[in-house]
């Protein structure tokens, strides 16, 4: 291990370097008796950890410390102090150093100890940013790599279904009627399969992108989600109550995505006028979101499989879906930290429901105050 001594006093080199020697370990030692000297040092050797002495003259011993960090090695550096300088111990800490030891209670074990240990730690810390940045730059690979699948499938798909129509339209005259129904069936089949490309890539998008915090009121966002689905509201003279509705912390678009799935299906899924009813209760650390209808129901054996993708309990020409919606929903309540079920029973409706952590941009408070309000 390339250790490296940055002290002004000779006596405290030899000090340090008998006491590692003492306690055991293979060491080679860089000595540097100024700031400037210690900062020189470390820029051009490939040091595993420094000991940095905080009283030399001149430059203070924090200021060497920045320096040295600013190479963003992350070496580990421990910080030497003498008597009565807990605060400047703090603020080392603060500023990346990984350990300090006061001088009074410099023992070898004591300083192998902290070698050992600051080396440990960063040797963890350098694995786990490894880990971080591989899994930024496959997040963003698999990002670009989606963006061009669904873009190179969709091309040619525009190019299928626009020519389709364009014999539809010239040769229906001279084309009958079996060829005619055929040539509808490739029409419907490849609109079928755009609708699936754009949720499979909203499905997939969901992996690698983290949800956008901020608050939203569920009122403005429920009137959004029937602004949005106005032609199937008007179609099936659904109605749509709510009661007083929360503002909730989570990724508007997202959030919307979610509710706007929920009753699409609950006017989709009903053989009478739909009637939607939207709730929000408090449950602890959570909002309880609830969209009840008065559908078809579900099955209870199935109630856990629905969320699952392409899961589906209907044929298509029953009633049209492409089985993702539910699927998308569960991933977004779980982005936010919440979950998403459903109460039903089969023939008399069903409520789904979704949970929001209160405080769901901030997990670690919203730990706390669970916590507090646990006692
Ligand atoms: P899709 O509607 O495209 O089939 P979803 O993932 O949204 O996909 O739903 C999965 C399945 O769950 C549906 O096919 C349907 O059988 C069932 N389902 C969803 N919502 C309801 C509902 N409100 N009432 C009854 N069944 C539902």
């Amino acid at each position: 291990m390339n250790l490296l001594i940055i002290d002004d006093t000779q006596s405290d080199h030899d000090i340090t370097v008998e006491y590692l020697q003492e306690a055991g370990g293979d060491y080679n030692f860089f000595h540097a008796y100024s700031a400037a000297e210690g900062v020189d040092v470390y820029s051009r050797n490939n040091i595993d950890c420094v000991l940095l002495d905080y009283n030399m003259p001149g430059k203070d011993g924090l200021e060497t410390l920045q320096q040295l960090t600013n190479f963003n090695r992350s070496v580990p550096i421990i910080m030497i102090t003498g008597e009565g300088n807990e605060f400047v111990a703090v603020t080392a800490m603060k500023l990346g150093s990984q350990d300090y030891i006061p001088k009074r209670i410099l023992t070898p074990s004591a300083l192998k100890r902290a070698v050992e240990r600051a080396v440990e730690h960063s040797e963890i810390f350098r694995k786990m940013e490894k880990y971080r940045l591989d899994l930024e730059r496959s997040n963003h690979d698999l990002e670009q790599f989606s963006n061009i699948v669904a873009h190179d499938l969709k091309s040619p798909l525009r190019a299928i279904t626009q020519h389709l129509k364009i014999i539809k339209n010239k040769a229906s005259d001279s084309l009958d009627e079996k060829s005619l129904m055929s040539l509808g069936f490739a029409v419907e089949g490849a609109e079928r399969m755009r609708l699936l490309i754009d949720a499979l890539f909203d499905y997939a998008r969901l992996g690698f992108t983290e949800p956008d915090f901020e608050l939203v009121d569920m009122e403005i966002l429920l009137r959004h989600a029937k602004r949005d689905l106005l032609p199937m509201i008007e179609e099936k003279n659904a109605q749509i109550t709510n009661s007083p509705l929360p503002q909730i912390t989570g990724d508007e678009i997202l959030l919307l995505q979610l509710l706007e799935n929920l009753i699409a299906n609950a006017i989709k899924y009903c053989k009478d006028t739909p009637r939607i009813h939207i709730d929000a209760v408090r449950e602890g650390e959570f909002w309880r979101v609830n969209v009840r209808d008065n559908g078809i129901g579900i099955p209870p054996a199935q109630h856990k499989q629905i969320f699952a993708i392409f899961r589906r309990l209907h044929q298509s020409d029953e009633y049209p879906g492409i089985g993702l919606g539910l699927a998308i929903c569960s991933r977004i309540a779980k982005q936010h930290g919440g979950i998403i079920n459903v109460e039903s029973e089969f023939g008399k409706g069903s409520c789904f429901y979704f949970t929001i952590p209160v405080n769901a941009a901030n997990p670690a408070a919203a730990a706390e105050e669970r916590k507090a309000a646990n006692g």
